[in-house]
């Protein structure tokens, strides 16, 4: 079995390209060139630079001795989280906005739910100064206001979205809308695994950065490549696709991908796509997602911003579907309390996201020398106040 994706753009039936007429030109210039341009030399060594110089790579990989102890097994921790910006996001936005550049391209526009890719998105705009337009749901607006404020300190302009839910999957019509307008000096960058082909095994790529560094720092740490175990969460899959990435074909190390359940798998309050989806079109892509007995997208929800998406990327849609990956879902409750242990076993305060990866080892016994890698997406801060209102601190 493979599981990177086919030439035709598809991982097992899952992912394509289906996008309106309009678009076909920009997106086949990209899935021509994207292979190309980004082996090119001069390419890879300013992305490796900014990798190293800029966002802080390689990220450490963590022995969480504390941690290990408790669930009596060998817990790595991968710590993205101390990524500049706070997250994985940035090794893809850093990766195509290179790519727009050599594209020719001079504006950058990007869609946002929680705000963290917008974010990401704005900060590698500031670094190459190139004009940068973020759309954004009017409810996340005002629900995300920090990272609005981030954006405009970076110098992006935010565009509220404010047809249908006025959420993330509006934001992102606005955004294929304006490209269709723009189509010969804008780049669209993507913050998931998601979107039409080759979106999802782009972003891939740019985040397999993490799992090329795992397998070096293991081998000094423990004398071998490979654990038994990667962890993640998935809200559209970038942080787990970039774990996984150098282990997807190896059946000895074993796939974990956490979902959120939010208030419970039947509560009609979650975000676990890969457990209650259906094969649908969302972005572009056709993949798992939730969505009415009649095809409209339903509203996901989670209390973590970053996971709260309706769909998952087409790679994860075919590592559940297929049996590759093992899925989990982890409740709001049961993230919240992994997010304070962590805090208070190792010193470190997780994002939300983070924290339902985290939630696992109440789930889940592993043997006492199993390694596990777990990849730690994103710092705390960002949720300081989700903490805040939930351990009323
Ligand atoms: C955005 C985000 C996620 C979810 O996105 P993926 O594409 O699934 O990785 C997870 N963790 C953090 C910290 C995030 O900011």
């Amino acid at each position: 079995m493979n599981y990177n994706v086919d030439e035709k753009g598809y991982y097992g039936e899952f992912g394509g390209a289906y996008i309106p007429e309009m678009l076909y030109p920009n997106v086949e210039e990209l899935r021509q060139q994207y292979l190309q341009i980004t082996a090119e030399e001069s390419f890879q060594k300013e992305f490796r630079q900014l990798l190293k110089d800029y966002v802080g790579r390689p990220t450490p990989l963590y022995f969480a001795k504390r941690l290990s102890e408790k669930y009596n097994t060998k817990i790595y921790l991968k710590r993205e989280d101390l990524c500049h910006t706070g997250a994985h996001k940035v090794n893809n936005t850093i990766g195509q906005i290179l790519l727009a550049k050599r594209l020719g391209k001079t504006r950058i526009i990007a869609e946002t739910g929680a705000g963290q890719h917008g974010v990401a998105t704005a900060t590698v705009c500031a670094l190459m100064g190139l004009e940068c337009i973020v759309y954004m749901g009017e409810i996340d607006i005002q629900r995300q206001s920090p990272n609005v404020a981030r954006m405009k300190m970076l110098g992006a302009k935010v565009i509220p979205a404010t047809s249908g839910s006025k959420t993330l999957k509006d934001a992102t019509n606005e955004a294929i809308r304006d490209w269709i307008n723009n189509l010969i000096d804008t780049y669209y960058i993507i913050g998931s695994v998601v979107g039409p082909h080759p979106y999802p095994d782009m972003v891939a790529r740019f985040q397999s950065v993490i799992s090329e560094e795992v397998k070096k720092q293991l081998l000094e740490k423990e004398k071998r490549e490979n654990p038994d175990y990667v962890v993640a969460c998935v809200g559209g899959g970038s942080n787990a696709a970039g774990i996984y990435y150098h282990y997807l074909n190896n059946p000895k190390v074993g796939i974990i991908a956490v979902e959120a359940a939010g208030k419970g798998i039947d509560s009609g309050e979650s975000a676990a796509t890969s457990v209650l989806g259906k094969m649908g079109i969302i972005h572009g892509s056709k993949t798992l997602l939730m969505q009415t007995p009649d095809g409209q997208i339903t509203e996901p929800y989670s209390i973590s911003a970053g996971l709260d998406y309706p769909g998952v990327g087409p790679m994860h849609a075919h590592l559940y579907t297929s049996g590759r990956g093992k899925f989990i879902s982890i409740t709001d409750d049961d993230a919240m309390k992994a997010g304070m242990e962590l805090s208070q076993l190792e010193g470190i305060i997780p994002a939300i996201e983070s924290s339902h990866a985290l939630a696992i080892f109440e789930e889940l016994k592993f043997k006492k020398d199993d390694i596990i890698v777990l990849n730690l997406s994103g710092r705390g801060d960002k949720d300081l106040n989700t903490y805040i209102n939930y351990f009323k601190l």
